[in-house]
C-alpha cells in the first residue's frame, strides 16, 4: 500500500510503499476513500504534536471496509464507515468511561498511529467505525475531526436555552461546522466573528445571524452592541491573544468561553470578572466516540448544513498543497483529499 508520510519535522509528504497490514483480532482494515486535511496537521508536520517520524498523519477518514480480524462481529467487508481516529488505551479510567479522547497515553491514527494520507489505515477495533451510509462521503469524513470537535465545543459552551446569544470566532473550516452545528440544534441568535469578509459571507450563508469583521472599529463594542450586552457562550475556534481576549470581554454574567484553536498566545484576564460574573472559561479538544455517533446522526437528520468543502485527489502533491494553503489561512471551508 501507498503511505504519504512526513519524515522528519518540517518536512513535506512524500509517497513510500509499505506492506499492507493484515488485520487480526477485532482490527479492520479500510481502504482510504476520502480523506480530510485538517490544520493539525500542520502542526504535526512541524513536529509541535506528532512524537516521533515518520508520520503518516489524516485523521478525517472514511473509506470501505476491506478485510477483518477474525474476532470482528460488527463489519464485514463491503461495509461504508467514517473512522474515529481519538483512540486510548482502552484500559485507563476516561478510556473505560467512552471518553477515549481524554486518555493520558492516546494511539491517535493519523498521529500516533499511520493515517488518513494513504491508501488503507488498520483500525485497532470494529468499535470505532461509525455507519454513514446514505451520508455524502466527503462530507462524512470531515464529521470525525472538524464535525466533532465543533460539536463537543458547541456542546460545551451552550446551556441548552436557544435563545441565548453565541459568538463563535473564526469562521474557517471548523468554526464553519461550529455554525453549522449551532443552525441543526436550533439555536437562533449566534454571531460569526472574523476578518475575512468572503468568510463571513460563508457563515451566514450556513445560518448565521450576525456577521463581525473584527479587523475593522471595534470588534468588542459591535458585539457587545449586537447582542444586547454580551454573549452567554462564546466558542474561539482560533486561539490567538487577541480572539480569546475578545471572547472574554464580550461574556455575558455566567458565560463561558471554550477555546478550541491551536493558534497560541497568552490570555491575560481581569481576576475580579471572573468571580463576580461568575464566568468560565475552559479548553476542548475533538470528542468522544460517543460524540461522533450523535454528530453522525445529526447529519443523517438532514438538520446540519453543509460547510463548503474543496475536492482533490489524493496524493503527497495534494497534501502538501493543502497543508501550505492551511499553513497561509487561504482554505475556504474544508478540504478533503479522495480516491
Ligand atoms: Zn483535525
Ligand atoms: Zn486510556
Amino acid at each position: 500500500m501507498k503511505i504519504y508520510a512526513f519524515n522528519e519535522a518540517g518536512a513535506p509528504a512524500s509517497e513510500a510503499e509499505i506492506e499492507t497490514p493484515r488485520p487480526t483480532g477485532h482490527e479492520v482494515l479500510v481502504r482510504i476513500t476520502r480523506s480530510g486535511v485538517c490544520h493539525t496537521d500542520v502542526h504535526i508536520q512541524k513536529g509541535e504534536i506528532a512524537p516521533a517520524f515518520p508520520c503518516v498523519a489524516g485523521h478525517e477518514m472514511a473509506g470501505e471496509v476491506v478485510a477483518v480480524g477474525d474476532a470482528v462481529t460488527s463489519a464485514r467487508p463491503g461495509d461504508v464507515r467514517v473512522v474515529f481516529p481519538w483512540i486510548g488505551c482502552r484500559a485507563c479510567a476516561e478510556c473505560r468511561a467512552g471518553q477515549e479522547q481524554r486518555c493520558p497515553a492516546p494511539q491517535t491514527l493519523g498521529v500516533r498511529r499511520n493515517g488518513g494520507y494513504a491508501d488503507h489505515v488498520l483500525v485497532p477495533h470494529e468499535e470505532y467505525l461509525v455507519d454513514i451510509e446514505g451520508l455524502n462521503l466527503t462530507w462524512a469524513a470531515t464529521l470525525a475531526c472538524s464535525g466533532l470537535t465543533a460539536y463537543r465545543a458547541v456542546n460545551k459552551a451552550v446551556r441548552g436555552d436557544l435563545d441565548d446569544e453565541i459568538v463563535v470566532i473564526g469562521t474557517g473550516g471548523v468554526g464553519l461546522m461550529g455554525i453549522a452545528v449551532l443552525r441543526a440544534l436550533g439555536y437562533r441568535r449566534f454571531t460569526a466573528v472574523d476578518v475575512d469578509d468572503d468568510k463571513l459571507a460563508t457563515a451566514r450563508e450556513l445560518g448565521a445571524t450576525r456577521v463581525v469583521n473584527s479587523a475593522k472599529g471595534d470588534a468588542r463594542a459591535e458585539i457587545l452592541e449586537l447582542t444586547g450586552g454580551g454573549a452567554t457562550a462564546v466558542v474561539d475556534f482560533v486561539g490567538t491573544s487577541q480572539t480569546a481576549e475578545l471572547g472574554y470581554q464580550v461574556l455575558a454574567k455566567n458565560g463561558s468561553l471554550v477555546i478550541v484553536g491551536l493558534f497560541g498566545g497568552e490570555l491575560r484576564i481581569p481576576l475580579q470578572q471572573m468571580p463576580l460574573k461568575n464566568l468560565t472559561v475552559s479548553g476542548s479538544l475533538v470528542g468522544s466516540l460517543g460524540d461522533l455517533a450523535e454528530m453522525v446522526a445529526l447529519a443523517k437528520s438532514g438538520r446540519l448544513p453543509h460547510v463548503p468543502i474543496i475536492e482533490k485527489p489524493l496524493g503527497a502533491a495534494a497534501v502538501n498543497e493543502a497543508l501550505d494553503g492551511l499553513a497561509q489561512g487561504r482554505v475556504p471551508g474544508r478540504i478533503v483529499l479522495t480516491a
